[in-house]
């Protein structure tokens, strides 16, 4: 069995470098004809572990106080020159077009020391599209926007309201941000409340990212949502539902829907445009079956 010559010529190594502090799994794998993975799970089960990637990382230490370092660090944490934070109002280079431009152009980043990423938002952008054009940035912008269409079906609806208005020509995308002093020409629709899906403004990339506060504490309307939900069950058709609550709030002045007003809207004498007979049915059995069992 070739498994138990490798480990047979493994251990031999083992025992001609039995006093190395250190052992290279890919110069074992070489030395011995087979994989570094291989390697590593015959030593694994001799219980050795001076292959380890961590062992061998701590056998750095900071020559101030002796704590333990990566292999790449010079002094630990507490002793290494820290480099200043980076500030509002100053420029900062960028390493990856090496232009100085300002904080506000970069991207906050957790993962990096100074709160901020190296590249600028633009070079960001780019590489993003380029990454967005793979098999595999393909698929996972489609996951993460399924995800958050599933997390906030009010932001897809309000965004689709605002397309059919633009395609209307009720609402005017204009060539540039409406933010004070800034010039950016691409711009997308901001909403402030997504219960008023057409009050939007148009800002560019970075000042939409800089007006999220308002967007995520949005409250869905509870009786709004499970009359979507109800119309969804009964009608095997995602518009309906929109198109009667879209009616309903042209018809009472962008009134939030209500038990009242659904009740008015079935009891009103005169025909509301876009209300018609399977709006009174649907609705009304909504009133009288599923809200009168929740109580
Ligand atoms: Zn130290
Ligand atoms: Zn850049
Ligand atoms: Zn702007």
């Amino acid at each position: 069995m070739t498994s138990v010559t490798t480990k047979s010529r493994i251990q031999e190594y083992l025992s001609s470098h039995s006093d190395s502090p250190t052992l290279n799994a890919s110069e074992i794998g070489r030395k011995v004809g087979t994989s570094r993975q291989r390697v590593c799970q015959i030593l694994e089960d001799l219980g050795e572990d001076r292959h380890k990637r961590s062992v061998k990382a701590l056998q750095h230490v900071c020559p101030v106080c002796d704590k333990k370092i990566s292999r790449n660090a010079k002094h630990c944490k507490e002793h290494s020159i820290v480099r200043q934070d980076r500030q509002e109002g100053f420029n900062y280079m960028c390493r990856s077009c090496h232009q100085y431009k300002p904080l506000e152009l970069f991207a906050k980043s957790a993962r990096h020391f100074s709160g901020y990423e190296t590249r600028c938002l633009d070079c960001k952008a780019e590489w993003q599209r380029r990454y967005n054009r793979t098999r595999k940035g393909k698929e996972s912008h489609l996951k993460a926007n399924r995800k958050s269409a599933q997390k906030h079906p009010e932001r897809i609806r309000a965004y689709y309201q605002v397309y059919k208005a633009v395609r209307r020509g009720d609402l005017i995308k204009p060539s540039v941000c409406e933010e004070r002093n800034c010039s950016n020409t691409t711009v997308r629709a901001t909403h402030v409340d997504y219960h008023r899906p057409l009050a939007v403004r148009w800002l560019c990339a970075l000042h939409a990212k800089r007006n999220t506060s308002v967007r995520s504490g949005h409250i869905p309307n509870q009786l709004e949502e499970q009359f979507r939900d109800y119309v969804f069950t009964q009608i095997d058709h995602t518009n309906s539902a929109t198109r009667w609550i879209n009616a309903l709030k042209n018809h009472f002045n962008g009134a939030e829907i209500s038990y009242s007003l659904l009740l008015d809207a079935i009891n009103s004498s005169y025909p509301i445009p876009g209300l018609g007979r399977q709006f009174r049915i649907k609705a009304r059995h909504f009133l009288d079956n599923v809200i009168k069992s929740l109580d």
